[in-house]
């Protein structure tokens, strides 16, 4: 594949802003659009976040981004967002699409089919790591900026709506981050 040196320059100082911490600058949000993991939808309620982590469990980087996407290709899932372990941002679908993130699961109130009234945000980390300080930095700031454009009434873990199958987040302090948010 032939990249023209333009391109090279401008993926270059992008990966040089985010190792700076640029994503943490401001709300900065990189666009990795999957084709794959979500349904299209318009104007639907958003009234839920859902909280997940993930890492690459398929070899090569753990926190690689492209390959965690690869990872749910397979698994013909998604979130809207992933959160880096350098606190970028990336948008997998659009917050108006439902995509597959929370599978079969409950809220408090009994209600089911929690993807088509729910944002995803995954983070990445692993069973022996804690999210990074960029990382929980950057997720209050998207959960803030979710609950200015939304009546948001759960912002819950995957193990709270389906504790009998997952377990994430992981190693996240949860009760000081629903505390920033609030
Ligand atoms: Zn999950």
């Amino acid at each position: 594949m032939k990249s023209s040196p333009l391109k090279t320059l401008a993926i270059f100082t992008l990966l040089l802003l985010c190792s700076k911490g640029w994503c943490q600058s401001d709300l900065q949000i990189i666009d990795k659009k999957v084709n794959f993991g979500y349904h299209p939808a318009t104007n639907r309620p958003i009234t839920n976040i859902i909280i997940h982590s993930v890492f690459n469990n398929m070899g090569g980087e753990k926190y690689d981004i492209d390959l965690v996407i690869k990872q749910f290709a397979i698994y013909r899932v998604s979130s809207h967002y992933v959160i880096a372990r350098d606190g970028c941002i990336y948008r997998l679908t659009d917050e108006s699409n439902v995509a597959f993130h929370a599978g079969k699961s409950k809220l408090p109130n009994g209600k089911s089919n929690i993807n088509s009234t729910s944002i995803g945000i995954e983070i990445l980390t692993s069973f022996d790591e804690s999210p990074t300080d960029l990382q929980i930095t950057a997720l209050v700031k998207l959960v803030k900026a979710l609950k200015k454009r939304y009546p948001i009434e759960f912002i819950l873990r995957h193990s709270d709506i389906a504790p009998d199958r997952k377990t994430d987040p992981w190693n996240m302090d949860w009760e000081a981050f629903i505390k920033q948010v609030q």
